[in-house]
């Protein structure tokens, strides 16, 4: 990290070394599409948290398993397990797997996601079923595995206060329009109702179901938008906080989320986005 910012003679943000608190030991997670990006790091901090981790890959079992090693180092247990999160069967085998390994589940953070962009006239049947596909149906048919195995196992309260806990990554585009990317920000859109009526009827079985909305965050999806000075400094006009955010940010944002001191927040998106979503073009007084 500190390598980009020196590079691009950028300041480099404050992330202070926070020392980890176990508040999730012993419990298991499956974070989908884990071997890159946001879901990396969302799977280095449940481990760094105590909770075992299970790594979704649909392509890449090299880097699958270099996340499942960094998750081990924290003395976890971390396994891979391959799985297209937009093919039901292939959903459902991935959901035995992980219970089998772990005996249980515990959490599972739905962060799998792509981009398949078009002007709007000019894009294809073939690129909206994509992106909604894997961004939303996916979304689906691994709440839908998680909600069954939570009612399943109940609450167990020498690990957690609740049956099971649901992250969904969503998007600032969960509610700014994006033009150019009409099937990301449709997706995106979708999750969050879908987040929010899942929460409003499995709250009652104490599972509970939130979203994160990151802003821009410094991952393969979009090296575009970051990895010269041009696109740095254009993108800082969309970002009050005047820098990029990491990954590591996001799986901060989700460890707590995903522990009992948030237990009372149900159906709830979690903004981590520099400040995105307030309006940056009125910053100066409009
Ligand atoms: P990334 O490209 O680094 O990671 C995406 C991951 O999803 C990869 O591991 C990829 O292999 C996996 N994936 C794609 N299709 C899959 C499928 N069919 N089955 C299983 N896995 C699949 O990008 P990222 O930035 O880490 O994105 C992670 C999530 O965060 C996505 O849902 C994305 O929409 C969301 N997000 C990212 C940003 C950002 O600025 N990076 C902002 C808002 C939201």
């Amino acid at each position: 990290m500190e390598d980009y910012y020196k590079e691009q003679g950028l300041l480099q943000p404050h992330l202070p070394k926070i020392p980890a608190q176990r508040i999730l030991a012993g419990q298991a997670a499956l974070v989908t599409g884990a071997n890159s990006g946001i879901g990396r790091a969302v799977a280095e901090a449940l481990a760094e948290a105590g909770a075992h981790v299970a790594v979704n890959y649909v392509v890449g079992p090299e880097s699958a398993e270099e996340a499942a090693k960094a998750a081990r180092a924290f003395g976890v247990k971390a396994i891979t397990v391959q799985a297209d999160v937009s093919d039901e069967a292939q959903v459902q085998a991935m959901f035995r797997k992980v219970v089998a390994e772990f005996g249980a589940l515990d959490i599972l953070v739905n962060n799998a996601g792509l981009q398949a962009d078009a002007a709007f006239d000019a894009m294809t049947l073939a690129q909206w079923n994509k992106v909604l596909g894997v961004n939303l149906t996916g979304q689906f048919l691994c709440a839908r595995e998680a909600v069954r195995q939570f009612k399943l196992q109940g609450v167990r309260p020498e690990l957690s206060c609740c049956a099971g806990k649901i992250l969904c990554m969503s998007s600032v585009h969960e509610t700014i329009p994006w033009a150019g990317h009409v099937n990301y920000a449709a997706s995106k859109g979708g999750v969050m109702m879908m987040m929010k009526s899942i929460s409003q009827e499995v709250a009652q079985h104490r599972i509970r179901v939130n979203a994160i909305a990151p802003g821009a965050i410094r991952t393969p999806i979009n090296t575009q938008a970051w990895s010269t000075p041009e696109a740095y400094n254009a993108l800082m006009k969309l970002v009050p906080y005047k820098r990029i955010g990491e990954a590591v940010e996001i799986g901060r944002a989700a460890v707590w989320l995903l522990s009992d001191y948030s237990d009372y927040v149900n159906g709830t998106t979690l903004f981590v986005d520099g400040g995105m979503t307030l309006y940056p073009g009125f910053e100066a007084g409009g």
